[in-house]
């Protein structure tokens, strides 16, 4: 016990350099000694684990744990306000959770119980030391040393609401200096709990969470951004549902079913209703007929996404479950991205069952969310990370390779669907950057963690079901004592996964980490074939790292930017964007900026004259008015100008596919500006495997100016439908019929077609973005509708065949590295 003292006294001694040091620098007196406070009651002891994580929790005393913290926190609903000074109280009086997840470093939980429990224990705990970790201790006293040399990093953790406590231990666990209340002077990093605008006057230091971010991860702007990909690249991303947007699509989805069943009436498919701004499952309902939908009209309408609903998930015991990813989005610019190895499994409560009438309405069954399931009967609490109603992802991949599933194809899969994922959102998340902190303004740079909620098929095949821009990182699970009575009590699997989560964040944010010259890269920026140059690894970690477990974020972007840099093609169509968007803070294109993109890059002519330039400028911009979450000013918004681009590549490309279409006219935008961009120029044609960019293409006759736009079905207008009556009255007054390129022809009259074998189209030409917009006809023959499965509808390759497989193939797999364990 004395010896506990001794190594606490040691603690104090050595912040208190830490304290003098902030002081020197102007901070507020009394926030110091708060701040000292803190540290001392909760410092990790000297016995953190050198360990990496694993899955095990032996020798873990949960019952210790539960009873001296489980027992005294009040529900909270979920927007719960800023808690800081109750988490205070709360770490004070439970003492501080250290490091990871061992019993003996439960110790100092319970010190400020007054129960100080250490070696005897830890054997009682089945914790022996081993060996090792005395070099360990020694070389963390080594690392103090030369902490003592360096300013701790400062973190506000005054906005972090629910993620605090996962927070203050990790930044403990670091030994950096946590502001709990916020400071005067700049800190390093803030930690917002919602979004980038939680404190304002942010100038420098870095703020987890990006503007824009929860805009575009709704599930409208989400399935656009994804929508718009698969126009391009159809096989690599068809990781995404099915899905329309309503109500704006609602007569199209009636429609495209109708077609359906039509052909095929042993077709039954069922759907699934997200309303837009929602989450935890909240107003999701399955449906098996359009007239099912609950729409409202007029100013009640609800903005939702009807999404094709995957029948046939992978089970486990019998229950339907869905991955938890954490992802470590670090910067837009270079892009930069890292995925947690592990992650959480969350099953459902009730034996899964493939859609009928009668079950639709079960939401344990059909539903894997925490927050509904938690309230089933059948809900397992459990300390182990590899049982219960929420696992631990390594566990259940461990599972699996146990029954013979190529779990590292699985986990490749999964790499390349985030990194498709992110690349989808990534042009739109640049425009908002921009407009929040234009270059040359000062401000903060920005991260953020992101959850992507994952389904494998019963295939294996990983389908994106969403992606959270605010995943909780709450480590307490609600517990229902008594009937009625919730309580919050630890959860040894939320705090395992997500204690690393934030700290390894931290680590990679740290704002002394050494970094190599991929800083100074531009994204995408390398020449073909050159080597990048990777994050520092683990073992480069600085030496007051050195007790620290290695890190659980493991970086895929640059990593694997030979595999995924030809995708880029919209962010470069992003940075032409932003280039003309002229005034500061913009994130809508004016009409004479259109103008004057058209004649920078030389894209008008004699058969493509400024008046037809304008009428496609109103056109689009029209009909994308209103649509996007934030429509802070008039103008076309980066979608309707990726629309536009669309176009104007396919007038001036028009034998190819839409992907070349695309990256010869971005060949030709960057020639005339003479800007590298962001994907490296002549990269992406070369990738395309169609040979050097032909600028020539223009030599072909030009097709005639605009008269009727192209049959997109763009927001607010139903493909196939007739254009406004305004609309068809400006465009007759043009050229009439010049624009209907033959690319519309099809839209209107191809029913949904989709089969497993019609997933694994051997990328037919396509023959229109617009078709590939709504996904369904680039997937013909009509007669290939969906089988007895709706999987079907999705186009999946049946068996993940597809691209996307092939590029998983190529990366070097990494495993969580709890699949190897117990
Ligand atoms: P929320 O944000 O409300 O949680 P999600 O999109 O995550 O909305 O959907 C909630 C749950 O519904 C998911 O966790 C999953 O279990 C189930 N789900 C969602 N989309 C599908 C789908 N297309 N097919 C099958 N199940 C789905």
């Amino acid at each position: 016990m004395s010896e506990h003292y001794v190594k606490v006294k040691i603690h104090v001694e050595q912040i208190k350099p830490f304290g003098e040091d902030a002081e020197k620098q102007g901070v507020d007196a009394e926030q110091e000694q708060e701040e000292e406070q803190v540290a001392v009651s909760s410092f990790p002891p000297a016995s953190v684990s050198p360990d990496p994580p694993s899955i095990t929790i032996a020798g873990r005393d949960v019952s210790n744990t539960f009873k001296h913290r489980g027992t005294s926190r009040i529900k909270m609903g979920k927007d719960d306000k800023n808690i800081c000074g109750k988490h205070n109280l709360d770490v004070s009086l439970h003492g501080g959770r250290n490091v990871n997840k061992l019993g003996h470093e439960r110790t100092l939980h319970i010190k400020g119980t007054g129960q100080i429990l250490q070696g005897k224990n830890n054997e009682n705990n089945g914790v022996s030391m081993h060996p090792s970790k005395h070099i360990q201790v020694a070389r963390r006293e080594d690392g103090f040393k030369l902490a003592r040399k360096r300013r701790p990093v400062t973190v506000d953790t005054s906005k972090a609401k629910t993620s605090l406590e996962a927070l203050k231990l990790s930044i403990r666990q670091l030994k950096w200096k946590e502001f709990p209340l916020g400071r005067r002077a700049p800190c390093d990093i803030y930690w917002h709990g919602v979004s980038f605008h939680d404190s304002e006057h942010i100038v420098s230091g870095q703020v987890n969470k990006f503007p824009g971010m929860i805009e575009m991860l709704r599930k409208i702007n989400l399935s656009r951004a994804v929508r718009t990909m698969q126009e391009l690249f159809p096989e690599e991303y068809d990781f995404y549902p099915r899905s329309w947007i309503l109500p704006e699509e609602c007569q199209q989805f009636s429609t495209q079913i109708r077609m359906v069943k039509e052909n095929d009436a042993s077709v039954n498919p069922t759907f699934i209703v997200k309303p837009d701004g929602g989450s935890q499952g909240d107003g999701i309902y399955l449906i098996r007929d359009p007239s099912d939908l609950k729409l409202m009209v007029g100013s009640q309408a609800k903005q939702a996404v009807v999404q094709e609903y995957i029948q046939r998930p992978l089970l486990i015991d019998k229950l339907k479950f869905d991955i938890r990813l954490y992802v470590l989005l670090k910067s837009l610019e270079p892009l930069e991205i890292y995925i947690a190895k592990e992650g959480l499994t969350r099953f459902c409560t009730e034996p899964y069952q493939e859609p009928s009438q009668k079950n639709l309405s079960h939401v344990f069954m059909h539903l894997t969310n925490y927050s509904l399931n938690v309230h089933s009967g059948n809900f397992v609490h459990s300390n182990s990370q590899s049982t219960g109603s929420k696992r631990s992802l390594s566990s259940v991949l461990y599972r699996l390779a146990a029954k013979g599933v190529d779990i590292k194809k699985v986990w490749s899969d999964i790499i390349a669907l985030v990194i498709k994922t992110t690349i989808a959102v990534v042009p739109e998340l640049r425009v908002y950057y921009q407009a929040e902190i234009p270059p040359g303004k000062p401000g903060p740079t920005c991260f953020q963690i992101l959850g992507f909620d994952i389904l494998l098929m019963k295939n294996l095949k990983p389908v994106l079901l969403e992606v959270n821009s605010n995943p909780s990182m709450r480590i307490e699970h609600e517990q229902e004592m008594a009937p009625g009575v919730f309580e919050y009590v630890p959860s040894p699997v939320d705090e395992e996964v997500k204690v690393g989560v934030i700290r390894d964040t931290l680590r990679l944010m740290d704002p002394g980490h050494k970094r190599t010259a991929i800083s100074n890269l531009r994204a995408g920026g390398l020449d073909h074939g050159e080597e990048i140059p990777m994050e520092a690894e683990p073992q480069d970690r600085s030496p007051d790292e050195g007790a620290l477990p290695s890190l659980c974020l493991k970086q895929v972007y640059p990593k694997y930017t030979k595999q995924f840099n030809y995708l880029r093609l919209v962010e470069r169509i992003a940075a032409l964007f932003i280039r003309f968007l002229g005034v500061k803070g913009n994130m809508r294109l004016g009409p004479t900026a259109f103008r004057t993109f058209i004649r920078t890059c030389k894209l008008s002519n004699s058969n493509f004259s400024m008046a037809s330039v304008d009428i496609l400028y109103i056109d689009i911009t029209r009909r994308w008015s209103g649509t996007m979450a934030d429509s802070r000013e008039a103008g076309m918004g980066l979608q309707a100008f990726v629309e536009a681009f669309f176009y104007l590549a396919g007038r001036r490309f028009k034998s190819q596919p839409l992907r070349e279409q695309v990256a010869s006219l971005l060949e030709l935008c960057e020639a005339q500006l003479e800007t590298p961009p962001p994907g490296r120029r002549g990269e992406a044609l070369g990738e395309l495997q169609q040979g050097p960019a032909s600028l020539h293409q223009d030599s072909d006759p030009p097709p005639p100016p605009p008269a009727l736009l192209p049959r997109t079905p763009a927001p607010g207008r139903q493909p196939g439908l007739p254009a406004a009556p305004e609309t068809q009255a400006s465009l007759s007054q043009g050229q009439p019929g010049e624009l209907s390129s033959s690319r519309g022809s099809h839209s209107q009259t191809t029913p949904v077609a989709l089969s497993p074998g019609a997933a694994t189209l051997a990328a037919p030409p396509l023959s229109s973005h617009k078709q590939c917009m709504m996904g369904a006809e680039r997937r013909t023959p009509a007669g290939s509708l969906c089988g007895s499965t709706v999987l079907s509808l999705i186009a999946f390759s049946p068996e993940g065949g597809s691209a996307g497989g092939r590029v998983g193939e190529e990366i070097e797999h990494g495993i969580p590295e709890g699949c190897c364990i117990r």
